[in-house]
């Protein structure tokens, strides 16, 4: 394990301690995502059966032709949809709405430091059970379901064949590729990253009253490596596809881990302002697409104060 993963799952370990809202957010967002990729199919909506040849379209029967037009049109409008998330947030849907992403996040839990075997083991489960949750959700937009119970013994051992092998490089990405995946190889990612610039919503540090105590936690729990405290800064070469030297805020996933670490020392260390938020930008906080704005680079220098461990 990489060390700045070593330093991330750190700081992940003290945030799980403390139920947080975003928790919350993040399951009903992950949520909604994934019953949207169960219900287009499943309803009729649009779907290919390369089983039974039942396709559909508009909650009727057609040609296989028209099914799979309707399952390009459905990929289509997603990328519409999402294009218009990233004009205000930019990759919001990276850090919140995207299964795989959420696949990192299961991985990360196993290997979070001081669990017990048990502890591990539920973690694995839980990892494993959303993996083959998010693998049916994709089959059922190519073939009838019903395969996994029905179909003639050729058709049950190509279905769970493909069924096993997709749920086991599903997790096994959860566990040891995890965030690299979409920070270097993720091809929506990339197109997120270039429609990304524009946004009225993110990440953005106020530090107006020195409230920040230089502990690094923010930057250590950036599953992306990115500095959050200066993403008007160049992310630097990237590797693979990603836009490089582009403001960090181009590749931000918008997952919000930076600010929970930040309020969680924030609140460790007994103070009031949190200088790291997830919002809209709004007056002197704003940070300006053509570079740092003077009043809220993290870079001024602040009088050095003790950071307490994280
Ligand atoms: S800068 Fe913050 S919100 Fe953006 S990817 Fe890193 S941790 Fe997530
Ligand atoms: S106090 Fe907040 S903004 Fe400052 S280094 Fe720590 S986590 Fe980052």
């Amino acid at each position: 394990m990489s060390k700045l993963t070593n330093k991330r799952l750190k700081v992940l370990r003290q945030l799980r301690r403390t139920a947080h809202h975003y928790d919350l957010r993040r399951l009903l967002t992950i949520g909604i995502s994934l019953a949207i990729l169960f219900l287009v199919p499943l309803s009729g909506l649009a779907r290919v059966d390369l089983w039974r040849g039942d396709h559909a379209l508009l909650f009727r029967s057609v040609p296989f032709k028209h099914g799979l037009a309707g399952v390009i049109v459905g990929i289509c409008a997603m990328y519409v949809v999402t294009f218009l998330v990233n004009v205000i947030g930019g990759r919001l849907f990276c850090g919140w709405g995207c299964p795989v992403g959420q696949i990192s996040r299961f991985g990360e839990a196993v290997d979070t430091p001081g669990l017990n075997r048990r502890q591990r083991l539920r973690a694995a489960l839980e990892g494993a059970a959303f993996s083959l949750l998010l693998v049916l959700s994709i089959f059922a937009w190519w073939v009838d379901l019903r395969v996994f119970w029905g179909g003639s013994s050729q058709a049950l051992l190509i279905a769970w064949g493909a069924l096993v092998v997709s749920v086991v490089l599903t997790y096994a990405h959860g566990r040891w590729w995890r965030w690299g995946f979409c920070m270097s190889t993720c091809p929506i990612g990339l197109y997120y990253s270039f429609v990304s610039p524009a946004k009225w919503f993110g990440v953005h540090f106020r530090n107006e009253n020195s409230s920040c105590v230089e502990c690094n936690a923010c930057d250590n729990v950036c599953p992306v490596h990115l500095a959050p405290r200066d993403l008007m800064a160049s992310s630097g070469e990237r590797p693979g596809f990603s836009i490089a030297d582009a403001p960090g805020r181009n590749h931000c996933l918008e997952c919000g881990d930076c600010v929970r670490a930040c309020e969680w020392m924030i609140a460790k260390t007994g103070g009031e302002e949190v200088p790291l938020l997830m919002s809209f930008f709004s007056g002197p906080q704003r940070l300006p697409a053509d570079g740092p704005a003077a009043d809220t680079s993290p870079l001024d220098p602040e009088p050095a104060k003790a950071p307490p461990a994280c």
